[in-house]
């Protein structure tokens, strides 16, 4: 996040406008924050806004009365709860939101110290945990009191719910080591993501408000009047700093926080002690890119002098301390407009729906396009008519909030519909293909607008050529999309075979030459022929995901390979099932972990008035496929069998005992058919089992499977 810094130049009027604006906004969200545990602006928002306020009070002096802002914590403490003094104020902390904030901190501190620029400090490095502060008093290693933060010198006391917590022990555990007669242990009450989801869920089951963040949901619990419900809620405990302190015990922060743990404290296993800036800097890095792994929600990392003499000698300012800095995250949300809406073609002739943005830093990362899914999406309802962004459809010129979570892809969270222009109109989503313009086709029970051109359509040809080449198919180096694009526009390459003879066209001894095309040399385009021989030959479960199948993942293309085991009994055991034959009899039918919708793609693929039959052809011309090595099998009763599970077995899950019948030689179906040899019948077993005596299926009961996997163990 850019730090904020208008300059007023001496116009003393619009800076007390924009002062008056900012306090009313920031004591408004202080007030929500502290006591009605429902935010009214984001953190990232709250900080930026703070800290112009800042910096104008920082111009002008004169603007500063007795009531500013910025020399106040918090909000003062809502009046359900007894209040306390804390012993030792509760500050909060400067905040650094750039590198060289930090350089700035550790320079501040050595000229306070006079001590040698050139000398590096020793800093602790903790995750700064997203919940609610809370001070612990202890006396003689009994839970006295617990307050919450407040407005930093007056606090609730929330005593009886921290007693509650299980990580918050209320007799501390200090045999044999010191202990201070009296100390405060500061910490954070949080709640882990895992946590909030399962809350919420119960929360939607009660027909009980939502919470907004794991924040809010910690600070309403811990804020109950009644107990009882603050101990159903999972709440946790950070221990991570010392308040009041009767005995000089402790000599650093390190120090302390490997007491707290002997204490029989929770403490954050992020935490570590560095030295000099540079480290603190690889730390942050290192950090923020596990911030999105972490179970439980982090802002920034607080760095702080790790000597107490020294944490001592620096003291504080009005209300943060010298010795320490919170190195705040980017913000994980942010808004922009909607510039465009660009519909993207795939390699099936799904038309996806892109929203172009204009660009803006969403957690640290600049987000310039967002995906819009598809028509449904983009009008504010999913495909079974439940309301997205409630209700509220997505136009050109939207102002909107976008939000991204770790590297999962930037999402847009809401739109703000108060700031559409009076000329903008509901999206239209096209009725025919941006590229070749053939007719979409939109399928019942499908939210996707499809173009009907197939491979005639260029923007799919490309997109499955690149889908072939990619690291999950024939993963050819060297053939990434810019130059599969240029190829394509060439007429190089229109099919995916023609990949495998561009040496023979475009090699060094052709009339055209590759090498001597711009960007080419000889050698490059010696590296690239290379890379493409030495994928001639590939293996069964690559080829079928390489084909670009609709719905053919590659979970799928690993089953079939598995099932079928080599490419020649896939394509005529498929081929020879007709489309519009829903016969239960048919064998990809009845391949476990095979659906409907998968089997008809397939059927469509494989039959022989699709233009891929000429396609894969051509693409068998060039490359060989290898067939599925099984896995090492048992020759036994059960080999080249097909048998078929039902009901519940009592000693093995289902997945096991599909193991167990692969290993010995037997192929596993999902349903009862003629071509089934064997039923393996549980408890309760239905209408397979009817279905078996129909057939004249051979039926096994629990007992007897167990006893030939055993004989064959
Ligand atoms: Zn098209």
């Amino acid at each position: 996040m850019k730090t904020p810094n208008i300059k007023y130049n001496n116009d003393v009027s619009s800076a007390e406008k924009r002062l008056s604006h900012l306090t009313k906004i920031l004591k408004n969200a202080q007030e929500s924050y502290y006591n009605d545990d429902d935010p009214s602006i984001s953190d990232g928002e709250y900080d930026k806004l703070l800290l112009e306020y800042k910096n104008i009070e920082k111009e002008f002096p004169s603007l500063l009365d007795s009531g500013s802002l910025s020399q106040k914590v918090g909000a003062k403490p809502s009046s359900k709860f007894k209040k306390v003094s804390h012993q030792k104020a509760m500050l909060s902390l400067s905040n650094a939101f750039e590198e060289n904030d930090l350089a700035e901190f550790d320079l501040r501190i050595k000229k306070f110290l006079n001590i040698d620029l050139k000398e590096t400090l020793e800093y602790t490095v903790e995750p700064k945990i997203d919940g609610v502060s809370l001070s612990l008093l202890y006396e003689d290693g009994n839970l006295i009191r617990a307050a919450t933060r407040g407005d930093g010198q007056e606090g609730e006391d929330v005593t009886q719910n921290a007693l509650v917590i299980q990580e918050i022990p209320s007799k501390l555990n200090f045999s044999g080591v010191k202990i201070p007669q009296s100390f405060e242990v500061r910490g954070e009450v949080f709640i882990t993501k895992h946590d909030f989801n399962l809350l919420n869920i119960s929360q939607e089951k009660n027909n009980l408000k939502l919470f907004a963040n794991p924040r809010n949901a910690a600070a309403g619990a811990l804020r109950q009047l009644d107990s009882e419900i603050t101990k159903k809620r999972p709440l946790k405990f950070y221990a991570y700093s010392l308040g009041h302190c009767s005995h000089d015990i402790f000599t650093s922060q390190k120090d302390f926080l490997e007491n707290l743990a002997v204490f029989g404290f929770l403490v954050n296993d992020l935490s570590q002690t560095v030295s000099g800036v540079p480290s603190l800097i690889e730390i942050y890095k290192d950090i923020l890119e596990k911030r999105a792994s972490l179970n439980y929600d982090i802002d920034g990392l607080v760095y702080k002098v790790n000597d107490f003499l020294l944490q001592s000698r620096l003291g504080e300012r009005s209300n943060t301390p010298r010795w320490a800095i919170a190195h705040k995250f980017p913000a994980e949300e942010a808004y922009t407009t909607i510039e465009d809406i660009e519909i993207q073609v795939g390699r099936t002739g799904a038309l996806s729906p892109v929203a172009r943005l204009s660009p803006v830093n969403v957690g640290g990362v600049l987000v310039s396009s967002a995906t819009l899914h598809n028509e449904d999406y983009i009008k504010g309802f999913d495909s079974e008519g439940n309301k997205i962004r409630d209700g509220k459809d997505l136009r050109i010129g939207d102002f909107v909030r976008i939000y991204r979570a770790g590297d999962v892809i930037p999402k847009i969270e809401d739109v703000d519909i108060s700031k559409r222009s009076k000329e903008s109109k509901a999206y239209l989503f096209p009725r025919s293909c941006p590229s070749c313009g053939s007719n979409a086709v939109r399928e019942q029970d499908d939210a996707v607008w499809r173009c009907s051109a197939g491979l005639v359509c260029n923007e799919q040809a490309k997109e499955r050529i690149k889908h072939f080449v990619s690291k999950k198919a024939f993963n050819i180096d060297g053939l990434g999309d810019k130059i599969i694009d240029q190829f394509y526009e060439l007429g190089w390459i229109r099919f995916p075979h023609e990949i495998f003879l561009l040496e023979q066209k475009y090699g060094n001894s052709s009339y055209t030459k590759l090498s001597e095309r711009e960007g080419w040399g000889k050698l490059s385009a010696e590296n690239l022929f290379e890379s493409i021989n030495n994928k001639r030959k590939i293996g069964l479960a690559r080829f079928i995901f390489s084909l670009g199948i609709r719905h053919v993942g590659e979970n799928t293309a690993n089953l079939l390979a598995e099932y079928f085991t080599s490419f020649e009994k896939l394509s005529n055991s498929i081929s020879s099932c007709r489309f519009d034959d829903s016969s239960n009899d048919l064998e990809i039918h009845n391949i476990d972990g095979i659906g409907s919708k998968i089997a008809d793609s397939l059927i469509e693929f494989f039959s022989l008035s699709s233009s891929n039959s000429f396609l894969l052809g051509d693409i068998l011309n060039e490359v060989k496929v290898v067939d599925f090595e099984q896995l090492k099998t048992v020759v036994s009763t059960l080999t080249g069998k097909v048998i078929v599970f039902t009901g519940n077995l009592k000693s093995q899950t289902r997945q096991e005992a599909k193991a167990h019948a692969e290993r010995l030689g037997a192929k596993v179906s999902s349903s009862v058919s003629s071509k089934t040899n064997i039923l393996i019948a549980g408890e309760s077993s239905g209408t397979k089992l009817n279905k078996a005596k129909d057939f004249k299926v051979k039926v096994l009961s629990e007992k007897e499977w167990l006893s030939i996997v055993f004989e064959n163990e």
